[in-house]
């Protein structure tokens, strides 16, 4: 048994919790501000995930800023990343756009940025 201590990253608050884990679960959540910390501390110590923030190319060569629509998991983050820089897309695209239906696990990539036709 250990425990393990986290910042949340959930919101701005940044709560120190500490989870006792044993044999690979957390059976013991402390510190958390609200129930949303206990779900990222409890995913945190057996599956890590992160959003993904990245650009890809545009077809007349800009570069837009683009990123998944849920947390992936981070020990997949190196093939997530090689799948974002295969994307190409056409303009006109706007913020909101959902440009891969399934890029990775079920998660969507999301124009966050705008690339009109020029
Ligand atoms: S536990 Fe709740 S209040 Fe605390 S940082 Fe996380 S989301 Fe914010």
């Amino acid at each position: 048994m250990e425990v393990v201590n986290l910042t949340c990253v959930e919101c701005p608050v940044g709560c120190s919790i500490n989870v006792t884990v044993d044999g690979g679960k957390a059976i013991k959540v402390e510190g958390n501000g609200c129930i949303r910390g206990k779900l990222y501390a409890e995913n945190e110590v057996v599956c890590p995930k992160r959003v993904v923030t990245s650009t890809v190319k545009t077809t007349d060569g800009r570069l837009l800023p683009v990123k998944t629509d849920i947390p992936v998991r981070k020990s997949a983050m190196f093939e997530v990343m090689g799948l974002i820089n295969a994307v190409v897309v056409a303009p006109p695209v706007s913020v909101g756009d959902v440009l891969v239906d399934d890029i990775f696990e079920g998660a969507k990539l999301v124009a966050t940025g705008n690339a009109p036709t020029k």
